[in-house]
């Protein structure tokens, strides 16, 4: 989408613009790393000849059992499942909750209302969406966007597991109460959860308000953008 159309769309939303004043994000050459990494994938991926040995993990067969997967009756009313996108070796790591309706329709992580103003959050931090890693707790919908339920979290746990271990990155941000709970097993609010840095395997996690929840309270969004500099100075520090 060109910039003044989509300046035009996010104000017709009544989403402020973040930051708007820096310089946008120059094209990155990180962007060129997204797809590159399949090529060692591809020369681990076993021969007819060979049975499939438990070997390291990789994308393809991630992905493919993401795609298949009957784990949870989240299965029964999906139009999808949404895998997650971006740079495999981003340094940082986005993670919500679960699919909306956008995103069962288009099989992608943040591309209804709330992911755009995701996407101004992340351009506020100097990142553009492909440079990033996005995905969620959940890969199927809850019908009507209800909260998940912890058997369904229990289900889903181990596919972001294995995409944070292919990832590796040097940064996570938890997008929202839901995903911050799952992901720090904590029933801690999410006003005790923000403002700090956390901990997951030797990972930085910080938590930043949802954007859905911004959507909704524009006075948070000063404790927002606390939280965004937060993380990039965890990022830069670190
Ligand atoms: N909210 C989320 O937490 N994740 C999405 O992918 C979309 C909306
Ligand atoms: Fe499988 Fe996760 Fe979808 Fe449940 S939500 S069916 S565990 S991919």
């Amino acid at each position: 989408m060109d910039n003044a159309l989509r300046l035009q769309y996010l104000e017709a939303m009544g989403i402020d613009l973040w930051v708007p004043r820096a310089a946008p994000a120059p094209d990155r050459d990180e962007q060129l790393l997204i797809d590159n990494a399949a090529p060692e994938a591809a020369a681990l991926a076993p021969t007819d000849h060979e049975p499939a040995q438990p070997g390291p993990d990789n994308w393809e067969s991630l992905q493919a059992e993401v795609a298949a997967c009957r784990k949870c009756a989240l299965c029964e009313t999906r139009t999808q499942t949404v895998f997650g996108t971006g740079n495999k070796q981003a340094d940082w790591m986005v993670i919500g909750e679960a699919p909306g309706q956008s995103e069962d329709l288009q099989g992608q992580p943040f591309v209804g209302k709330a992911g755009q103003l995701l996407t101004e959050m992340l351009r506020a931090l100097g990142l553009a969406r492909e440079d990033v890693f996005i995905a969620n707790i959940l890969k199927c919908r809850p019908p009507g966007n209800r909260d998940p339920k912890p058997d369904e979290i229990d289900a889903c746990h181990a596919y972001l597991q294995r995409q944070r271990a292919l990832v590796q990155p040097r940064i996570i941000l938890a997008v929202g109460r839901i995903a911050a709970q799952a992901l720090l097993k904590t029933e801690a609010p999410l006003a005790r959860l923000r403002g700090k840095v956390h901990t997951l395997d030797e990972t930085p996690v910080v938590v930043v308000y949802h954007p859905a929840y911004l959507l909704r309270s524009l006075p948070d969004k000063r404790k927002a953008w606390m939280d965004l500099q937060l993380a990039m100075k965890t990022y830069t520090e670190g």
